[in-house]
């Protein structure tokens, strides 16, 4: 099963980021307002992880990450699927790898 990421924004100045924060890192308003992101995005960048950090991510690799612009307007690093390159169009949700929840991108 997977389920949709959240992202963040602040009401005051519009600004949108993806980590779950109690004020807004832009300017500093209290109570942003989470919302679920539609999974849609454009691949910014990607890298494949030869040699993973953690026992638990060493089954996995190699592994591709990706930063991803979410539709809409926030970036976050992700898991993606063998193959992603800059510029595709991807469609993403909260899969848990290694026992933790983790984003995940497929080509859309
Ligand atoms: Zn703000």
């Amino acid at each position: 099963m997977s389920e949709a990421i959240s992202y963040q924004r602040c009401a005051p100045c519009g600004h949108v980021w993806y980590f779950v924060r109690s004020f807004c890192p832009k300017c500093g308003a209290r109570e942003p307002v989470t919302s679920r992101a539609s999974g849609a995005g454009v691949v910014h960048a990607v890298t494949i992880v030869d040699r993973a950090p953690t026992p638990d991510m060493k089954a996995l690799a190699p592994y591709t990450l990706v930063m991803v612009d979410a539709e809409e307007g926030f970036r976050l690093m992700a898991h993606g699927e063998p193959g992603l390159a800059i510029g595709d169009r991807v469609a993403g949700s909260i899969v848990e790898l290694a026992g933790r929840p983790i984003p995940f991108f497929k080509r859309a």
